[in-house]
């Protein structure tokens, strides 16, 4: 689930959609948590799909350490990437804000973190861009990403969090560990899925 205060945007069509900040939304406050009502596709399942199912998933959905693809039913999905993102996941599950979002600002994502199989040209704009986003930039950048969480999930406690009711209460006591001890970090790289092109999809 996406944080509440936000709202789908038509930008243009080429981007597509987005997905603004009706609200102030500060850092540290968690956007999305993975919750039940998520898709999830297997490899095995994916193997069977046509290619419009096939487009539908690469389009919406993000792959996870285990090598599912997981598809938001809700307005989660329209994230759009930014090189300089101003939410980020985390190697707990959820995403987090990793800097103060402006009422009316666009939340946007780092999509090297979901496990990408192919280079996917990048049109941000950010004064860091990338240009180009590539499977093996998670083993590239996680330690920068690390650098922008970790001050993010120092201020958990203390900004309201909407979604932290669906955060499981495994996670809920490993970010208790995490805040009374640094040395105990979960780095964004446990949702690498390492096992990248094991089932071959045919398009
Ligand atoms: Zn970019």
């Amino acid at each position: 689930m996406i944080h509440p205060n936000t709202k789908l945007v038509h930008i243009n069509d080429v981007v597509g959609y987005g997905l603004y900040a009706t609200a102030f939304i500060p850092k540290g406050t968690i956007t999305y948590v993975k919750d039940p009502l998520e898709l999830e596709v297997s490899p095995t399942q994916m193997a069977s799909f046509d290619k419009p199912l096939l487009d539908a998933i690469e389009k919406y959905s993000y792959k996870d350490e285990r090598g599912y693809m997981i598809m938001s039913w809700d307005m989660g999905k329209y994230v759009n990437h930014s090189c300089d993102a101003n939410t980020m996941s985390t190697g707990y599950g959820f995403e987090i804000a990793i800097r103060d979002i402006q009422i009316g600002e666009q939340l946007t994502d780092e999509y090297g973190i979901f496990n990408l199989e192919e280079d996917m040209i990048c049109y941000c704009g950010a004064h860091n861009c990338r240009k180009s986003i590539q499977p093996e930039d998670f083993d590239n950048y996680y330690s920068v990403w690390d650098a922008k969480i970790i001050p993010a999930l120092k201020t958990i406690p203390f900004v309201e969090q909407p979604l932290f009711y669906l955060v499981e209460i495994d996670i809920k006591s490993e970010i208790e560990t995490f805040l009374s001890n640094i040395k105990k970090y979960k780095s964004v790289y446990a949702l690498r899925h390492k096992h990248i092109n094991k089932v071959k999809i045919e398009k």
